[in-house]
Formats: structure tokens, sequence, C-alpha cells
């Protein structure tokens, strides 16, 4: 099987063994860089026409990898045509076709909409580094948007204070979506704008939208804010009386050479 498929059937298994997807949760897109469509042109067979409800002409042209539509990541790996798909923008952004994969009338995730509107968010921000969007449900970081306002500064200070490493792999802070009905534009337009300030995005009382160039970057990114909130979780009904400070998150920061935003720290 082609690498990059490889590549993605692990990261959606790994995502399962996390317990991050439970029944058909979660969903994972990736834009195919150009020898990855190369190596797997000669898959290129079928070809079904959709429509999009929201203008991707930014992404005109690009073909992603995606999950399919109340598919279970559990069933990725035992058959991958089956459970994704790969799928090519129309020229004009309107629609897209299935070249291969999802096979027996399976359609692309429901929130396909929210992840190319993050796609391009993230392209431009990131001067086009960005190719993987990822959406699971892991248990700690849902319960900790139960526990604070839907506050990017709270939370990203709760996450920095809860693990040393935070800091340095989002010096940027994650944002938070207050609840939403999932699967339509209105998320999709919120969580893009969001997710241009930060690299993962919480949706309140449902999961997490995580952004990054590579698939471990990624899963990496999602792991660690999820262990983070697990530590915060478990610290907090201990009873915590001490915690990470400021000026030695900003130490931090800056032995590791990244720019810790600012704006959350006093
Ligand atoms: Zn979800």
């Amino acid at each position: 099987m082609q690498k990059v498929l490889e590549d993605y059937i692990r990261m959606c298994y790994d995502g399962f063994l996390q317990g991050w997807h439970e029944r058909n949760g979660g969903n994972l897109t990736y834009r195919m860089r150009p020898e990855e469509v190369e190596d797997c042109r000669s898959l290129f067979s079928q070809s079904r026409h959709m429509e999009l409800p929201v203008d991707v002409s930014a992404l005109a042209g690009e073909y992603f990898i995606s999950t399919g539509s109340g598919r279970f990541m559990r069933n990725v790996p035992l058959a991958p045509q089956e459970n994704i798909g790969i799928i090519r923008i129309d020229d004009d952004g309107r629609g897209y076709e299935i070249l291969w994969g999802l096979e027996n009338g399976a359609r692309p995730t429901s929130e396909l909409p929210s992840h190319l509107m993050n796609h391009i968010a993230r392209i431009q921000v990131t001067d086009g580094r960005c190719h993987v969007i990822y959406h699971a449900h892991p248990a700690n970081i849902t319960a900790l948007s139960y526990t604070i306002e839907p506050d990017a500064r709270v939370l990203s200070r709760i996450l920095w204070q809860s693990e040393t490493e935070c800091a340095v792999v989002f010096p940027e802070g994650v944002g938070i979506l207050d609840w939403m009905i999932p699967g339509g534009t209105d998320i999709a337009v919120e969580t893009s704008r969001l997710i241009r300030t930060y690299p993962a995005v919480v949706w309140a009382f449902h999961g997490i939208f995580g952004s990054g160039e590579t698939f471990d970057e990624t899963f990496g990114l999602v792991h660690t804010i999820e262990k983070a909130a697990e530590i915060y979780l478990k610290a907090k009904g201990a009873g915590i009386i001490r915690t990470i400070s400021d000026e030695q998150l900003r130490i931090l920061a800056k032995a590791f050479g990244v720019h810790i935003n600012e704006d959350f720290l006093s």
C-alpha cells in the first residue's frame, strides 16, 4: 500500500487505541503532497461528484484523504477502501470528486466543510505548511470544558501549567468554541476563525480540532493537550496547592526559542 495511506490509516487507528473514537466519532483529513497524489494515481478509478455548502476555491485542485461519514475509525485498517477515500476539490471550489475509496456509497465526513475551512485558515497562517486537520473526542479535554468558561486564555493557562512541555508544543495557546450544533456551516466558520490563531481548538462538551504539518505533529499536539487535561483534572481532584508560574513559562519559552502568547501571561 502507498506510504501516505499507511500513515493515514495508522493515525486513525492510533486515535481509536487512545479511546478518542467511540462509534463513528472523530474524523481526519489530509491534504496530499503532489508526489503522494502521483503515488496514488493508479488507484483512481471511480468518479462520483458531490457539492459543498461552502466556497473552498482556495483549495481548488487539491487532493485530500478523508474519513467517511458514519464510518468507524476502529474499522479503517480492516477495510480502508470502505472507510476512507481520496477526493479532488473542483476547480471552482464548489464541490469535489471522489476518486478512490468510500465504497458502497459512503461520503466524506459530515465535518468536511469544517475541515476544508480549517485547512484554508491554517494554510494561510503557516505559509502552506499545514497538511493535517484532525477531529477527536478525547475524554479529559472534553471533561475540562465543563469546568471553565469558554475562554482561550483560561484554557491555555490551565494546559501550560499542567505539563511543562505544553508551552513549547503550543506556545500560541489553545482556542475554545462554546457549544454549537456540529456538522454545519456555522460551526465551520467559527472554528476556522479560531484556528487562524491557535493550532488546536476545543469544541466545548464535544472534543477537539488539531492541525499540523505531519500526522506525527498533529497527533502529538492533540495527545499533549489531552495528557495535560488529564493531569489537570487529576491534580484538581487531589487539590492543587501550587503550579508553574508565569515567570517559569517565560523562562521555558526563552530556553526553547518559542514565542509564547504574552496576552495569556500576567
Ligand atoms: Zn465530533
